[in-house]
């Protein structure tokens, strides 16, 4: 029989996997746990998310929702009406609608610096909205790529998911990371086993883990493109190719949690230079996404305590830029990597085309729809399409 190994036991290496549970496979994961970005603790009475929250950043998440289905669990939800409020010079200001001029440019800064004041306060709070959406700061982003999120951004929304900001906040109840545990259930998975070299032996492929070799005829490699530099490939990837791999970020916001100890539905966001705030799905939770700045508390929790009632508890975070097996928050595309990230070969991006039809590639910035590139849905739609298209039986 055939012998597939998964690289990473997130939800793109995961549901792979689950896919493909009738077959000799088996999941390889750096860390202790599964899940991946996606890690659901309990924290002030509550469910923290500390990496994906919103099933629905996907769209409908169709796949999401099929796993869900079959795997017996229960999505919560919260609609919710936001409207951005910033803080500048010492003063509460709401973004309001612009209506939304063309501009031109490389990256979304060169754009929005045609379309707002750069020394205004109105110009920050909507670069923390974008770069809290889409990880990474407005000159890191092309201007090509993220000119929707720019056009929803200043005409009261923020991507082409969300296109306004009246929408509805979707998680598993019992947290996210239940849905890696129910896969993980199912398959065969290896935890603290990182790969540390892949080599081509005759038709199958040698794997190094700390303590482990195995030959396999298959890999699927699910693990974040930040980790490529750590990885001896031999050569089993062509160097061209690697590098480009190798030259995609992961953004650099994370969250610092706190809770509320009032819940209710909030109509505001709350943005200044350094962070934008979203609450958690069921709502007693607030979750401050810091744009690649360092949290400054006290000072933030006073001026958030100017709209939230803020609990006692020490505010929870973890920032996946530090962990060595992630390194960021989520792909972006920078200025320049536009082709890259879009020419197509077949049903996959040609920079993540298979080879030898024996290696594969997933993970959410695998993924072949945009629009929703680096999310939970971008990450099982790209593993489910591997499982489904690309591995011969
Ligand atoms: C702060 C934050 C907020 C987010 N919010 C949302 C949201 O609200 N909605 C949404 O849809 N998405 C959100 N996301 C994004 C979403 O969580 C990710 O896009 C998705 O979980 C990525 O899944 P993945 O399987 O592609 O990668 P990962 O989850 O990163 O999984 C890859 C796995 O590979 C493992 N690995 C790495 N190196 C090796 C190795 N050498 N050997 C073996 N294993 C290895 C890693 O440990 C990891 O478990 C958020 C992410 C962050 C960080």
């Amino acid at each position: 029989m055939t012998k597939i190994a998964v690289i990473g036991g997130g939800f793109a290496g995961l549901s792979a996997a689950y896919m493909l549970k009738e077959r000799d496979i088996t999941v390889y994961e750096a860390r202790d746990c599964v899940g991946g970005r996606v890690q659901s603790v309990p924290y002030a009475g509550h469910t923290a998310e500390l990496g994906g929250q919103n099933i629905s950043d996907g769209g409908s998440s169709p796949n999401i929702f099929r796993l869900v289905k079959e795997l017996n669990l229960e999505v919560e939800e919260r609609p919710a009406t936001i409207h951005i409020k910033y803080h500048h010079h010492d003063g509460w200001h709401t973004i309001p609608k612009l209506a939304v001029k063309e501009a031109k440019g490389a990256s979304v800064a060169d754009r929005l610096a045609q379309l707002l004041d750069p020394h205004t306060g109105e110009y920050e709070a909507v670069c923390r909205l974008i770069h809290g959406w889409e990880g990474a700061s407005p000159d890191k982003l092309s201007g090509e790529m993220y000119n929707d999120t720019l056009t929803h951004s200043l005409s009261g929304g923020i991507s082409s998911v969300h296109p306004e900001l009246s929408f509805t906040h979707q998680s598993i109840v019992g947290g996210n990371q239940r849905l890696a545990h129910k896969m993980a259930e199912r398959v065969n998975v290896r935890l603290n086993s990182p790969l540390k070299r892949i080599e081509k032996q005759g038709t199958q492929y040698a794997l190094t883990f700390p303590n482990e070799k195995t030959l396999f005829d298959k890999v699927i490699f699910a693990m974040p493109p930040t980790v490529y530099h750590d990885i001896d490939f031999c050569g089993t990837i062509e160097e061209g190719r690697l590098n480009e791999i190798q030259s995609i970020e992961l953004g650099d916001n994370f969250k610092v949690i706190v809770p509320l100890n009032s819940g209710g539905f909030e109509s505001f966001a709350i943005a200044n230079e350094r962070f934008v705030t979203f609450r958690s799905t069921e709502g007693s939770l607030l979750n401050i996404f810091y744009c690649g700045k360092a949290p400054k508390f006290p000072d933030d929790l006073i001026l958030l305590s100017d709209h939230y009632d803020i609990g006692g508890e020490k505010p929870l975070t973890y920032n996946f830029a530090d962990d060595p097996y992630i390194r960021g928050s989520y792909s972006f595309v920078k200025p320049g990597q536009e082709k890259m990230f879009t020419e197509l070969e077949g049903d996959c991006k040609k920079l993540f085309s298979p080879i030898d039809n024996s290696l594969f590639f997933a993970g959410e910035h695998t993924c072949t729809n945009f629009d929703i590139m680096g999310t939970m849905e971008a990450a099982i739609c790209s593993g489910l399409s591997i499982a489904q298209k690309q591995i011969v039986w």
